[in-house]
């Protein structure tokens, strides 16, 4: 059994900011911020791509509201939502869940795009996309 399945059946304890029948929503250990929270559904999927519309609808919907409170009872000036998505997208559980990371003015945390602009042409991205 994965460690999030283990912590959604209270095997291995967690701080719990939020639960229903579908979802529960602990702190992250890592705190990369104050108010970091996991969004976990409670049945197991790999990753949110193998999870059912359903189940990702719920889950963002809880971390819309979570993040919305957050925001508001922390102070924080911002929120980021994410989702890792594998491996190579910095997933290290394969059970899915969404990051809400809140933000403060002049935090040291860094979520950064490279524009990669000159090396693609769109048209070709987005017909690649679509084929
Ligand atoms: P990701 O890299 O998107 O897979 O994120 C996994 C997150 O789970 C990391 O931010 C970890 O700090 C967090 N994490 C791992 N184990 C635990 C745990 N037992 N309780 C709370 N958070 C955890
Ligand atoms: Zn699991």
């Amino acid at each position: 059994m994965c460690i999030f399945c283990k912590i959604v059946n209270g095997e291995i304890p967690s701080k719990k900011v939020y639960e229903d029948d579908k979802v529960l929503a602990i702190l992250d250990l890592s705190q990369a911020e104050k108010g970091h929270t996991l969004v976990i559904p409670k049945a197991h999927f790999d990753t949110m791509l193998d999870a059912d519309s359903q189940t990702v609808s719920h889950a963002f919907e809880v971390a819309s509201k979570l993040a919305n409170k957050i925001k508001t009872n922390l102070n924080a000036d911002g929120i980021n939502i994410l989702n890792n998505s594998y491996e190579a997208a910095g997933q290290t559980v394969m059970h899915m869940h969404i990051h809400i990371i809140p933000r403060y003015k002049n935090d040291d945390l860094k979520i950064e795009f490279t524009d990669h602009s000159s090396l693609y042409n769109l048209d070709d991205v987005l017909a690649e996309i679509n084929k």
